[in-house]
């Protein structure tokens, strides 16, 4: 099969589970017509972050790597009134689109967009703030830090979810060896031997090609 059969896969199941959202079609058209990379999570993955935030019942999230804001909107969505959706972008273009998308869904209040090195912002945040969940979604080749950082931040029982962990099977090809897959392939020689967390990789085809999320639980 072919990414277009994943496409239209991933449509099928779409036109069933998921209602039309005028919001997140804007937000996504906003993006496009400033030509943003168009890199976000698909609808669906979207949906299905919004889903596993509810299950765990998270009120404060993390993301690093916010484009344009796809999905800390679905974060944003998924918290309480009073939980909190902290996202981190380097680029400031793609934060004041992002910006504008989280007033445009409504989501402005609960959401705060730290504009910088995802690395440096990191340091600054409190740990006695824990997270309940933290979303990886940035340049792969700082995973280990970023992972590193997600547990010092995160509470026990939180969840890490790494995005692009296996870029069309390209991680698994030890032949393939450019800055994503080094960077994922790092990720996981240190999550191989690390006690505090319980992990798997979960490979996903669809409109976004052949890829995949790493799920960790932090004990
Ligand atoms: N999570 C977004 C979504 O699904 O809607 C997509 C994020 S996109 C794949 C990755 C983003 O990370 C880009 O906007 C890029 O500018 C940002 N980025 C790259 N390097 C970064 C860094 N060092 N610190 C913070 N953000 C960075």
């Amino acid at each position: 099969t072919t990414i277009e059969d994943w496409a239209r896969s991933e449509k099928f199941h779409d036109s069933f589970l998921l209602s039309k959202d005028y919001i997140l079609d804007a937000v996504a058209n906003h993006s496009a017509s400033l030509g943003l990379p168009d890199v976000a999570v698909s609808e669906s993955q979207g949906k299905f972050l919004n889903l596993l935030a509810r299950s765990i019942g998270a009120k404060r999230i993390l993301e690093i790597g916010t484009l344009a804001g796809f999905s800390a909107i679905q974060f944003a969505r998924a918290v309480p009134d009073d939980g909190n959706v902290t996202t981190l972008e380097l680029d400031p273009l793609h934060a004041k689109v992002a910006s504008e998308n989280f007033e445009r869904a409504g989501v402005a209040k609960k959401i705060t967009l730290l504009v910088g090195r995802a690395a440096d912002s990191l340091v600054a945040l409190d740990p006695e703030k824990l997270f309940d969940l933290v979303f990886i979604d940035a340049d792969k080749l700082s995973n280990v830090i970023y992972y590193t950082e997600a547990k010092r931040l995160l509470r026990s029982g939180g969840i890490i979810i790494v995005d692009n962990a296996v870029y069309d099977g390209k991680v698994a090809d030890l032949e393939f060896n450019d800055d994503w897959a080094l960077g994922v392939r790092e990720l996981l020689a240190v999550m191989k031997d690390d006690k505090e967390v319980e992990a798997v990789t979960i490979p996903t085809v669809g409109a976004r090609g052949f890829d995949g999320f790493i799920y960790a639980i932090r004990k």
